[in-house]
């Protein structure tokens, strides 16, 4: 890109694909075929709500055809856009390619601010809107399914799958329709948490590198490194209990909607998540110290950014004040191609969306398999698991005694050892291996390919590599 005016999120996207896209043997037709949207439906629908017609504005677009279902989030916000749904359908085809997860890539966006609407007329709105997606087939178990994104959640997605079961009375795969349900509608242990804990589980592989953190002019491991996190909603919000719960990591600032709060001693995340419940942002909280222009803090220094918000926060106009060395993309855009460009001649690491925040779509498809199989995750081998480990331990405590040594195995390792893996082992299980296989695959590219300047074009790389040889073995 030449032009220094601030590219729009798709065009952000499409300069990043055609940056690792010319790094690609393939025919330009194929090459434009995998960048362009192949579609973007508009919905204009009226809603009766408190005694007058409301009219909404919504957006499904389809980037991929390459794999069905198509899959990707529902996003509600005033500020939603069809260029910016599709460039979110566009990370979302290279985003499933990345983790292989079996699925094109699609998004939707509903224009609304779902605070200025009470519950039950969140639930019209959200029914009709579903309705005219259902009858273009737009949301379909086989076809495209949709999950929660920024402004929508498990209460959205309930709403939708009952709404497709009522128009699809006979269809035994309805619940799959849908990804990011509550348990007792068909959703999966571990969802609401996926995207963020799959932030943790890339930077937790990221740290076993010593090669890669040292190119971040870091040390040592994810204890005790500072954190600044923006949006503490679903995905930051998991990112930064996990960060420092587990992982003894110290969340220096969060900056969110109303403003920010730092405190270089770290902040408590669950405290603070329970005031913004309560107050509806981070003002007021004794935690910390309030900033009332809290993007100032994502210049602020500490040791990892966490952009889970927005997109376009860092561009041209702050690019250069950023001091993390190393930044991960948790929400979906948050850098601006020509921002990212600033980034990397300033050796900033980053760990783009795109492998970042794939553990959402990783655990839908493991909700979206679980669906179709209509069975839990462990239901058939956790006892048959335990009874095997029970034999072992019964046969090492009976050869210990036949040996006559007075040992025998500690009761803390047997009840350890003894436990089955249910769902949200399993499902953590899953989410992990994905994040660890996909940040090797993306970073073995860095090192190995020298036109490959950063994890970014490599994790597009890795990604356009796969969708190429799908359509290449189609006939395309
Ligand atoms: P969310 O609505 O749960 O949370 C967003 C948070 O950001 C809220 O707490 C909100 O108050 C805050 N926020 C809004 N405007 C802000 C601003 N100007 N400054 C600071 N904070 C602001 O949304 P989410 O699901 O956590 O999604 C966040 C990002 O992660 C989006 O880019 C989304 O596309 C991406 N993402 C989400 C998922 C998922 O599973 N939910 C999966 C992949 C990617």
């Amino acid at each position: 890109m030449t032009s220094t005016k601030e590219p729009t999120f798709r065009e952000s996207v499409g300069a990043m694909y055609r940056q690792a896209a010319s790094l690609v043997d393939m025919s330009s037709g194929l090459r434009q075929q995998i960048e362009i949207c192949n579609s973007t439906y508009t919905v204009r629908f009226g809603v009766r709500l408190r005694g007058e017609i409301h009219n909404f504005t919504g957006y499904r677009s389809v980037h991929s055809d390459h794999a069905e279902p198509q899959k990707g989030g529902l996003r509600f916000d005033h500020r939603v856009t069809a260029d910016e749904v599709e460039a979110l359908a566009a990370l979302m085809t290279f985003k499933c390619a990345l983790v292989e997860v079996p699925f094109g890539g699609s998004k939707g966006g509903l224009c609304i601010n779902p605070r200025e609407w009470d519950e039950h007329e969140l639930e019209l709105i959200t029914r009709r809107f579903a309705f005219e997606l259902i009858k273009r087939d737009l949301i379909n178990p086989s076809q495209n399914v949709p999950a929660p994104d920024m402004g929508s959640g498990e209460r959205e997605m309930a709403w939708i799958a009952d709404q497709y079961t009522r128009m699809n009375t006979t269809d035994i795969n309805a619940r799959a329709c849908v990804t990011g349900k509550p348990l007792n509608l068909g959703g999966i242990v571990g969802r609401t948490e996926a995207t963020g804990r799959g932030v943790v589980n890339a930077l937790q592989e990221f740290f076993r590198h010593p090669e890669d953190v040292k190119r971040a002019n870091l040390s040592g491991s994810l204890e005790g490194k500072r954190i600044i996190v923006q949006g503490l909603g679903n995905v930051g919000y998991y990112a930064a209990l996990f960060l420092s719960v587990e992982n003894g990591a110290n969340i220096i600032g969060v900056i969110e909607r109303d403003g920010a709060l730092y405190n270089p001693d770290g902040i408590d995340i669950i405290e603070l998540k329970l005031h913004l419940n309560q107050h509806g942002g981070v003002k007021g909280s004794l935690l910390g110290q309030f900033v009332e222009d809290g993007s100032k803090l994502l210049e602020e220094d500490c040791d990892i950014l966490i952009p889970a918000a927005l997109e376009a926060v860092i561009d041209t106009a702050n690019a250069d004040r950023i001091k993390a060395p190393l930044i991960i993309e948790a929400a979906n855009g948050p850098i601006t191609a020509l921002a990212d460009k600033i980034l990397r001649e300033k050796g900033k690491i980053i760990i783009p969306d795109l492998l970042a925040n794939a553990g959402g779509v990783t655990v839908s498809y493991f909700e979206w398999v679980k669906n179709l199989a209509r069975i839990r995750f462990g239901r058939l081998q956790r006892r048959q698991e335990e009874n095997r480990h029970r034999l072992l331990i019964n046969e090492l405590n009976r050869l210990f005694k036949e040996a006559e040594l007075s040992i025998t195995v500690s009761d803390s390792f047997v009840q350890k050892y003894l436990r089955g893996a249910d769902e949200l082992e399993l499902v953590r299980s899953g989410l992990d291996d994905t994040m660890i296989k996909a940040y090797r695959s993306v970073r073995k590219v860095w090192y190995e390919n020298n036109k490959v300047p950063d994890l970014r074009v490599a994790s597009y790389l890795v990604a356009i590599e796969r969708v190429a040889a799908s359509y290449a073995s189609k006939g395309l």
